[in-house]
């Protein structure tokens, strides 16, 4: 089957994330032309690098954070008080709602993983942050494919994270053979790999690109000659219009300005994640142009 003209491979793009270290991470989403898939904004990929992971204190609004692991542990702190070590197959899922701050740190010297955004509703994006671990989440196998389903529904199982709005997201891992992954019509989504090579639908896919597969696919065809794991995101395209700048997600350029100048002034919305001495990550200067929503278009030539 020959992939309609309305899907699409979003390439990757190097980000530094500053720091003394340099951590560069691939980037696929948002896209100039698409800011979210389901309500999934944010697709960063790190490693497999050798380097080990330090984001000091920072905050986040109106989204949840998805941290996956692939090699090496991480070690999450936040305002709220919890303390933890995430390691691969487990999940943690921050939910930002009205403020959050917390920090992600790894003596792991191999550090490989995912770490992803799911942008929040008007109904809760300004709600109570939470934080949630799952380290037992649901798994299938079927045949050559098996999977563990991080978030949402995904062939008839159902992740215990709570979300917001209907979206999937599950890692998926192949061994040489073929099979096909039932999907739900009304999502569009998005296939990344990041271990290996895969071919879907009779496109093959490494690891760099995200593959995005508009709604109305009832299943994909995978086929691999050797191992392979990706994640496969999803969801009902999230028809809300978000602005999304450095940490923070909002509706207005007015939004992320208070959001802004709460973080610096150090105050009562963000609160105060322990055990880094008063160390944190400042804001970066706000743009000199008024920051816009990020809207869907119809795919440009890149
Ligand atoms: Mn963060």
């Amino acid at each position: 089957m020959s992939i309609p003209v309305s899907d699409r491979l979003l390439p990757a793009r190097d980000v530094p994330l500053g720091g003394v270290r340099g951590v560069t991470v691939e980037r696929t989403l948002p896209h100039r032309d698409l800011p979210t898939i389901g309500a999934w904004c944010f697709v960063d990929h790190f490693g497999p690098n050798g380097m080990a992971m330090k984001v000091l204190p920072h905050p986040h609004t109106g989204l949840q954070t998805v941290t996956w692991p692939l090699v090496g542990q991480i070690r999450h702190r936040d305002s709220l008080g919890n303390d933890l070590l995430v390691k691969p197959g487990e999940l943690n899922l921050m939910t930002a709602g009205h403020g959050i701050a917390h920090s992600e740190l790894s003596d792991d010297p191999v550090q490989h993983g995912l770490q992803l955004w799911v942008a929040l509703p008007a109904a809760t994006r300004d709600g109570a942050p939470a934080f949630e671990h799952h380290g037992d989440l649901p798994t299938f196998e079927d045949g050559p494919l098996s999977g563990t389903v991080m978030v949402g529904e995904l062939v008839g199982l159902r992740s215990p994270a709570t979300i917001h709005s209907p979206l999937v997201g599950a890692e998926l891992r192949m061994r040489p053979g073929s099979a096909t992954l039932a999907l739900d019509p009304a999502y569009e989504h998005g296939l990344l790999v990041f271990d290996g090579e895969v071919e879907v639908d009779g496109t093959m896919l490494e690891q760099g690109p995200l593959l995005y597969l508009a709604p109305g696919r009832e299943s994909f065809d995978l086929r691999a000659d050797a191992t392979a794991r990706m994640i496969v995101i999803g969801g009902e395209p999230f028809e809300e219009e978000i602005v999304m700048w450095w940490n923070f997600i909002g509706r207005s350029n007015d939004e992320i300005v208070k959001f802004r100048t709460d973080w610096e002034a150090r105050g009562e919305r963000f609160g105060h994640v322990e055990g880094h001495g008063g160390a944190f990550i400042p804001a970066p200067p706000l743009p000199n142009a008024t920051l816009l929503p990020r809207r869907r278009r119809p795919f440009t030539k890149d």
